[in-house]
């Protein structure tokens, strides 16, 4: 693993805060180690690249949540057949702020690279996003390549 962590992966602030224990099993450990060696690394790496051609400073992309057994899922609300359950799902910003162009980023480089569903989360009027869902694999190890936008609790075809 390159860019991220295990840790990184893991940590969430409501579950410090409640004292829950996000320890993943080892099947959903493989699952996190899958996803970041196959799609998040890449992801990041490119983005780097990305952002150096088009002059946007020096990016990362920061893992705002990832997985959420399933005490630290049924804490935060989260949707009970959700992917970051299992080690496969991440929600990520851009560490430069620029959510417009990483939209479009990862939206353009999922087209040629394996996905399960991107979804460009919150979106307010002007269509940005407060964060991207990238679920690698959905819990059955399906890649069905979805492209959503939610808006107030509604999916869409990705807007
Ligand atoms: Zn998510």
């Amino acid at each position: 693993m390159r860019y991220f962590t295990m840790d990184e992966a893991l940590r969430s602030a409501t579950a410090l805060k409640l004292g829950i224990d996000n320890t993943p099993t080892d099947e959903h450990r493989r699952h996190i180690e899958e996803s970041i060696i196959l799609c998040l690394d890449p992801l990041r790496g490119e983005w780097e690249r990305f952002c150096e051609r088009n002059l946007l400073g020096k990016a990362g992309i920061v893992i705002s949540s990832g997985y959420r057994g399933f005490r630290l899922n049924a804490a935060v609300g989260g949707s009970t057949t959700s992917a970051h359950c299992v080690g496969y799902a991440f929600d990520l910003v851009p560490s430069n702020g620029r959510m417009r162009e990483f939209k479009r980023f990862c939206r353009e480089w999922f087209a040629t690279h394996p996905f399960d569903q991107l979804i460009s989360e919150d979106e307010g009027a002007d269509g940005l996003p407060r964060w991207m869902h990238v679920g690698f694999r959905n819990r059955d190890g399906r890649q069905r390549r979805q492209l959503l936008s939610m808006r107030r609790g509604q999916y869409y075809p990705m807007s």
